[in-house]
């Protein structure tokens, strides 16, 4: 497709930016009827999720909800039915806002991304996608095909928060999603990730290191979310100011972590 060519899924975000002129590409790629890209299926280790598959589809996904629940919850929070019903998940992550909402989980859950272009196929880790605000490893002539997602090991605990202007509904100030694997009390493995927080989507992997083969008392908890502050750049925007979003990151990791050993408990 080349530089002169702009893809348009949902066009949720492509539309706002032709109509207000922050692009204007020579060719429009209109890829909404690929409804080969629509399918959300499990395979042996992983649950592949087409690109165009919307939020009100990966929402509502009885696969989604048993193996990646937390995908699901951040898709329902996103905008309104209308916007859930248009945006796609390849959407959410090719536009690489720092407030996507499905980045976050799909960072916690370790997912990998199919990315297909004219010179073949690559399988790449969602941590190495995001390069900037609204830039990707996606080349010109490459489409975002498929989100691969791992099966959690045993006594894995998951949860997703959102803080926006509105309860939901609206971009995040913060979002965090958290996933935690604990075995007789003793933290296995956990991922934190934050977004709207940094240029990117990010894990905090000081806090993770810290966690790791501790038990998760609260008071351990509590140092791991003042940890994670060191590992954000929040700025201040019109939706909130940057001590802010770290008052809400401390808070959303914490409760995020909790909301995720209580799930392996219940
Ligand atoms: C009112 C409103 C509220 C919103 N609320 C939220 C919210 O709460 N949370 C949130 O995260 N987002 C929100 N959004 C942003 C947006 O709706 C989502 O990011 C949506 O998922 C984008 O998907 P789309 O299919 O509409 O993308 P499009 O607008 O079609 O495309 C977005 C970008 O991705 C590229 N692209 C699309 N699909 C592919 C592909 N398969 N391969 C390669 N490149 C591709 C396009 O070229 C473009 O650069 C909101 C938007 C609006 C207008």
């Amino acid at each position: 497709m080349g530089e002169a060519g702009k893809v348009i899924a949902g066009g949720t975000e492509v539309v706002i930016y032709l109509k207000t002129r922050r692009i204007s590409p020579k060719y429009l790629i209109d890829i909404s009827d690929l409804k080969e890209l629509e399918y959300i299926k499990e395979n042996e280790e992983f649950l592949s999720v087409g690109s165009l598959s919307t939020h009100s589809t990966i929402e509502k996904s009885p696969l989604i909800k048993k193996r990646a629940h937390i995908l699901g919850d951040s898709a329902s929070q996103i905008g309104t039915i209308q916007i859930r019903n248009m945006g796609t998940i390849g959407g959410n992550l090719a536009n690489a806002s720092p407030a996507a909402d499905t980045a976050t989980p799909l960072l916690a859950l370790g997912a990998s991304l199919e990315l297909m272009g004219t010179s073949g196929k690559r399988v790449v880790p969602i941590e190495t996608f995001f390069i900037h605000v609204n830039k990707t490893i996606l080349q010109s002539n490459e489409l975002l095909t498929e989100i691969q997602i791992p099966y959690p090991p045993p006594n894995t605990g998951a949860a997703f928060m959102k803080i926006g202007r509105r309860a939901a509904h609206d971009l995040s100030i913060v979002n965090v999603a958290t996933t935690v694997t604990v075995t007789e009390d003793v933290c296995k493995n956990i991922c934190i990730a934050l977004g709207s927080v940094a240029p990117t989507p990010i894990r905090a992997k000081k806090a993770e290191a810290f966690l790791k083969e501790k038990t998760l008392e609260k008071a351990t908890i509590k140092k791991a979310s003042e940890i994670a502050l060191e590992e954000i750049q929040p700025i201040s925007d019109v939706r909130a100011s940057a001590n802010y979003r770290k008052e809400v990151s401390k808070v959303l990791v914490r409760m995020t972590i909790q909301k995720a050993i209580d799930e392996i408990e219940r």
